[in-house]
């Protein structure tokens, strides 16, 4: 096991990783600006450990605008008792806190993207620092990590819990098992297609178990997802004997579902205001179209349509309606893998 003095980092904290009880602290990331020229950014970390057993690491506010993972995760700092913990919880509620200030995907103080940015530089801007951070010091503690996101400004997503297709047979069971274990009223096997420097790439890397849960989004809160947030999380500390007691399911069983292509992804190719023709979670066939484009400026021109590419559930939907080429119109789960 790494401990923070080992580390090359620019970040300084009191969290100490093996002391017993419940530690509310910060991660002090080195950030010199025009007013505060000696300035930091704390970022919080809880960190609750009895005894021996598993340490569950849950991040919340990898972006901003992503509000029930931090809502969920700053319930649990508070209530969690110490009495009922066997192992360690770690909780880092708004991990790119300048983000979450802000409540913007891409951090204000440099312009990037947390979940880009792993393994990150110790020596990098602020976010850059944070990934690196996280990822030679903070994964190394962990034996399962939960990040929770939403759809933000530009999404609107069914409430999911996700993983990846992983060959190593064992960590893909051990990834199912707690995928179930959460119990979100959908939940998701996929390839990504979004780009690199992923924290679930570092982490699965390491041979850890790694979920992602994706729980609302269009920057706006439901406390029906919150409530599967903070029982999802509980459920992941009872399947980890962290916590005593059962897990606790839904009225219906979660529906599988799996994202293996890219053209699951419907993109826009061209600007103008995006009219949805489904809703979220809405069953769609191969050739149906899902919505249409109107040109704001040639009205003459009809709106243009986009189909689905394969039959399937739609997950995922560009929540503003001005849209312009390249975005991400939609994304289509199948029900076979
Ligand atoms: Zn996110």
């Amino acid at each position: 096991m790494r401990t923070t003095q080992e580390a090359v980092t620019s970040v300084w904290t009191d969290w100490e990783p093996d002391k017993e009880g419940k530690q509310f602290t910060y991660l002090k990331i080195p950030y010199s600006r025009d007013n505060s020229a000696w300035g930091s950014i704390w970022i919080p970390l809880i960190q609750y450990k009895k005894g021996k057993g598993a340490t569950v690491l849950f991040t919340g506010g990898v972006h901003g605008g992503e509000y029930e993972g931090p809502i969920s995760l700053m319930k649990l700092a508070r209530e969690l008792n110490i009495d009922e913990v066997s192992g360690r919880v770690i909780i880092l509620p708004c991990l790119n806190l300048p983000a979450v200030q802000a409540g913007t995907r891409v951090s204000p103080v440099d312009g990037r993207d947390l979940n880009r940015s792993f393994p990150g530089r110790h020596n990098g801007t602020v976010t850059e620092i944070i990934a690196h951070y996280i990822h030679d010091v903070i994964l190394p503690e962990a034996d399962v990590v939960v990040d929770l996101h939403a759809g933000g400004q530009s999404l609107s997503l069914v409430p999911y819990i996700s993983m990846h297709y992983l060959d190593h047979e064992i960590q893909y069971r051990q990834t199912y098992e707690a995928l179930s274990a959460f119990n979100a009223p959908y939940q998701l096997i996929m390839k990504e297609f979004s780009g690199d420097g992923l924290i679930d790439y570092a982490v699965e890397k390491m041979g850890k178990v790694f979920l992602c849960a994706e729980l609302g989004g269009a920057g706006i809160i439901s406390p029906y997802n919150v409530a599967i947030t903070d029982q999802g999380i509980r459920n992941i500390l009872k399947h980890y004997n962290v916590v005593p007691g059962d897990i606790q399911r839904l009225s219906t069983a979660p529906i599988q579902l799996y994202v293996a292509k890219q053209d699951q992804y419907i993109y826009s190719h061209g600007a103008g205001i995006f009219e949805p023709f489904k809703l979220l979670g809405d069953t769609i066939a191969k050739g149906e179209i899902v919505g249409q484009i109107h040109d704001i400026q040639d009205i003459a021109q009809a709106p243009v349509p986009y189909y689905s590419q394969c039959d399937g559930v739609l997950m995922g939907m560009r929540a503003p309606g001005l849209t312009d080429r390249g975005d991400c119109l939609g994304l289509i789960a199948t029900r076979e893998a």
